[in-house]
C-alpha cells in the first residue's frame, strides 16, 4: 500500500488547530522532565534554549477572554496583546505559561517590559536588555546579553551550552526558517496557490510544533505540493499586511480583506519579520552571528528602524503588491507613530495604496473593518 498523503485542506486545518493541540505535547514533555521555555517576542534567540535541551513556546495570547482580569492590575490603555498575555498567565488559563519552567522577555516596548515585573511575581522570568538601536555598540551590548542568557539557562537547567550544541541548534533553526520561507514564498505566484487565511493558519501553527526536523520537512513538502497544484483560478488584488503581531486579530482582518482580494504577504512578526534572515552558520564567532541576526529584526521599538523599510520594499516588489494594510493594535505607540513613516514610503516612494487600521481583540469592530477594508480593496 502506498503512503497515505493528507489532502491540502486537512493539512491547513491541522496547522490551524496546532496551538490548541500542542498543549498535550507540552504536558507529555513535562511528564518526561523535558524543559519548556516561554517566550513573548521575536527577539528571543531561540537557539540558546534549544542548545540547553529546552523547547520554546510562544506565550503571546490571542483572545480577549482574560483582559478584564488583567485590567485589575494593569491600566486599560495598554495594548491587547500585553493585557491578554498577562491575563492568561495570571488566571492560569494558558497551559503553555503553566508548563513553562522559565519565561524569557526582552525590553522591547515600555508596556511589555513593565508587565514582566508583574509576571515575575508568579513565574521565574529572565529579562534580556534589548538595545533600541542597531549600532556596533548596541551589538556588543546585545551579545553580552546572549552570554547572560546562556548562563541563566545553564544554571536553571543544570546543563552546559557547548559551542557544538549551539551550532547544531543554529543549523536546525535555519533549516526551519528555510522551509518557512519556501512555504510562504509560494504566495509570490500570481494568483497565489492558497488563500491568505490558509497561509496564515500554517504560519501561526508552525511555532507550536516541537518536532523541528519534521516540521521543516513537512513545510518543504507542502511548498512543493502547492507549486504543483498551481494558482487559484481567479486574479484578485494582492495585499501585504504589516504592523503589530496579528495573532489575536487575523481572522477578522484577513476575512474582511479576502472578500475581494488575496492577502499574499505577511511582514509582521509571525511572518517574514521573524523568519527572513538566517543566522550565519559558518561564522567564527557564533554568539556574534546570533546577536547580529536578532538585533537586525525590524521592530518599531528600534530607532531608526531601517530594516523594516528595506524588508517592506523588497516584499512589495517580490510579491507584486497592489495594496499595503498596516494593522496597529490599540495603544501600541511605536507602531502607531512609525505608521506615518511607512505610509510615506509606501505611497510617495513606491506609489502603492496604503491604509492603516487600529483594532483590538474584541469582535466589536468586525462590521466596520469589513466596510473600511472592503472599500480599500474595491478601489485597487
Ligand atoms: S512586534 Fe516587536 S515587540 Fe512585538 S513580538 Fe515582534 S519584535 Fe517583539
Ligand atoms: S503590539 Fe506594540 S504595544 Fe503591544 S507588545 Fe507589541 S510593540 Fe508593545
Amino acid at each position: 500500500m502506498g503512503e497515505y498523503i493528507k489532502e491540502l485542506p486537512d493539512v491547513f486545518s491541522e496547522f490551524s488547530e496546532q496551538r490548541r493541540q500542542s498543549f498535550l505535547t507540552a504536558m507529555e514533555y513535562k511528564k518526561q522532565g523535558k524543559p519548556l521555555v516561554g517566550a513573548f517576542c521575536t527577539y528571543l534567540p531561540m537557539e540558546l534554549p534549544l542548545a540547553a535541551g529546552a523547547s520554546v513556546v510562544s506565550l503571546c495570547s490571542v483572545s480577549d477572554e482574560t483582559i478584564p482580569a488583567a485590567e485589575q492590575d494593569l491600566p486599560r490603555n495598554l495594548c491587547p496583546l500585553i493585557k491578554a498575555s498577562y491575563g492568561f498567565a495570571k488566571t492560569d488559563k494558558c497551559p503553555y505559561f503553566y508548563f513553562s519552567d522559565l519565561v524569557i522577555g526582552e525590553t522591547t516596548c515600555d508596556g511589555k517590559k513593565k508587565m514582566y515585573e508583574f509576571l515575575s511575581q508568579f513565574k521565574p522570568i529572565h529579562v534580556m536588555e534589548l538595545p533600541h538601536t542597531q549600532s556596533e555598540q548596541a551589538l556588543q551590548l546585545w551579545k553580552s546579553e546572549l552570554y547572560r542568557l546562556k548562563a541563566a539557562l545553564e544554571e536553571r537547567f543544570h546543563t552546559e551550552i557547548t559551542e557544538e550544541k549551539l551550532r547544531a541548534a543554529v543549523r536546525l533553526r535555519n533549516q526551519v526558517r528555510r522551509s518557512m520561507i519556501e512555504f510562504y514564498d509560494t504566495m509570490q505566484m500570481d494568483p497565489p496557490p492558497m488563500s491568505g487565511m490558509d497561509c496564515y493558519n500554517v504560519l501561526n501553527g508552525a511555532p507550536f510544533r516541537f518536532d523541528l526536523e519534521n516540521l521543516a520537512k513537512e513545510l518543504t513538502e507542502l511548498a512543493a505540493r502547492l507549486r504543483e497544484r498551481g494558482s487559484l483560478p481567479e486574479r484578485k488584488p494582492r495585499i501585504l499586511l504589516t504592523g503589530c503581531p496579528i495573532g489575536g486579530v487575523y481572522k477578522k482582518v484577513i476575512s474582511a480583506l479576502e472578500q475581494s482580494a488575496y492577502v499574499v504577504a505577511f511582514e509582521n512578526c509571525g511572518g517574514a519579520k521573524a523568519t527572513h534572515e538566517l543566522v550565519d552558520e559558518d561564522a567564527d564567532d557564533i554568539y556574534e552571528a546570533l546577536a547580529r541576526r536578532y538585533l537586525n529584526i525590524g521592530c518599531s521599538c528600534m530607532t531608526p528602524n531601517p530594516n523594516r523599510m528595506t524588508l517592506l520594499r523588497k516584499m512589495i516588489e517580490d510579491y507584486k503588491i497592489d495594496g499595503v494594510v498596516e494593522v496597529v493594535l490599540q495603544t501600541c505607540l511605536t507602531y502607531s507613530v512609525e505608521s506615518g513613516l511607512i505610509r510615506q514610503m509606501v505611497t510617495k516612494d513606491l506609489g502603492v495604496p496604503y491604509i492603516s487600521i487600529e483594532t483590538d481583540y474584541s469582535m466589536a469592530d468586525t462590521a466596520q473593518l469589513q466596510t473600511r477594508l472592503g472599500a480599500f480593496t474595491e478601489m485597487l
